[in-house]
């Protein structure tokens, strides 16, 4: 490399560098102003070497080196971040829940702010986001946005991710759909998505196909949510204090009734049955799942199928007879956030089927 292509290299880091310090400072008029608010998990995750693509510590990386890494976001929008928690996802108590909604709601509510982003954990995404789109009336953009790989490995997958979030977030064409979630480039319903493989950069699933795609920072459309959310959702985190006590107890053929009665004792309000195929219950087990109900307890029934389990009504079970709920197409995982959700008031069966039918 000779002199002058050296002094040319510092000439250009250096206007770089200039072009970083001076963007924020300056909201652009013609940019959507976006919130990123982190939260922890892989995308926020650093492993001793490039090659440790799956030892690592999540929740490590602040929000500001977060930004920091993909300098091509203030190409997006003006960008400012907060940070939430800094934990892995699989310890969003409903407390966190609630604390997280919360700041989203006030956030949708300025009218300084276009679209949000939330960094999160991959594990339990799928859980918050679809938490989100139930109890925030909005239809600003949210969305959700994890990755696989933590920032310090090759071929890492956050940053990219982070930049299509952000570019959905600014679009004016994700405005009302719903929260969202992107990885992989794919665009999904928080409530569909499902963590489906936890080693492959194409970690979601959603059973009914993706609403699209993002490609070079534009989103390419090819369905929207049918279910009701966010703006047109009957709940409102504004006039929640306290999510639900609702369990979820994993069936198998050799199952004792053990689970069910603890969670009994210890308050619960619902129990999720993740059952066999249909959500089918355990024959020897039946008699206590159906003196939970009686006891006022709400029994839904969802399938721990793991791609799109869908539980027919009065089909192998007799859930008029029982007063047992079925969770439709929810996974056992979202079928309690939705619980959780609506049973912050108390609900006959018929009415929290119709709400399971309608989210
Ligand atoms: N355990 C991590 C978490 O959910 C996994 C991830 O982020 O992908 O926080």
């Amino acid at each position: 490399m000779n002199i002058l292509s050296l002094g040319f290299n510092y000439l250009k880091i250096l206007t770089f560098c200039l072009f970083l310090v001076s963007i924020p400072a300056q909201a652009q008029d013609d940019l959507a102003n976006v919130v990123i608010l982190a939260t922890g998990g892989t995308i926020a995750g650093s492993g001793k070497s490039s090659t440790a693509s799956a030892s690592y510590e999540p929740a490590t990386v602040g929000v500001d080196a977060l930004i920091e890494a993909v300098p091509e976001l203030v190409e997006l929008a003006n960008i400012r971040g907060e940070q939430v928690f800094q934990i892995p996802s699989q310890d969003y108590t409903n407390e966190r829940l609630m604390q997280l909604g919360r700041r989203v709601s006030e956030l949708v509510k300025s009218d300084d702010v276009d679209g949000i982003v939330v960094t999160h954990g991959t594990d339990t995404m799928e859980e918050t986001g679809y938490f989100l789109n139930l109890v925030i009336n909005t239809d600003k953009p949210i969305v959700m946005v994890g990755a696989m790989r933590p920032g310090t490995a090759i071929s890492a997958d956050g940053a990219l991710n982070l930049f299509n979030g952000v570019a959905l977030a600014a679009s004016e064409s994700s405005r009302g759909k719903g929260v969202l979630i992107t990885l992989n480039d794919e665009i999904h319903t928080s409530r569909d998505a499902s963590k489906s493989i936890n080693i492959r950069t194409n970690a979601f699933v959603s059973p009914w196909g993706t609403l699209g795609m993002v490609v070079e920072r534009k989103a390419y459309w090819f369905r929207a949510p049918v279910k009701r959310h966010t703006s047109g959702s009957e709940f409102n985190i504004d006039s929640i204090d306290e999510l639900a006590n609702v369990q979820v107890v994993y069936a198998h053929g050799n199952m004792d009734d053990s689970v069910y009665r603890e969670h009994q004792r210890n308050g619960a309000v619902a129990i999720i049955h993740a059952g066999t195929g249909n959500g089918s219950v355990t024959s020897h087990i039946k008699p206590t799942v159906i003196d939970i109900s009686k006891s006022g307890i709400h029994v839904i029934r969802s399938s721990r199928v793991m791609q799109g389990g869908f539980v027919i009504r009065n089909a192998s079970e007799q859930d008029d007879e029982n007063r047992w709920v079925v969770s439709h197409d929810l996974n056992p995982q979202k079928a309690r956030i939705l619980a959780a959700v609506a049973l912050t008031q108390p609900r006959s069966v018929e009415e929290l089927q119709r709400i399971f039918w309608e989210y």
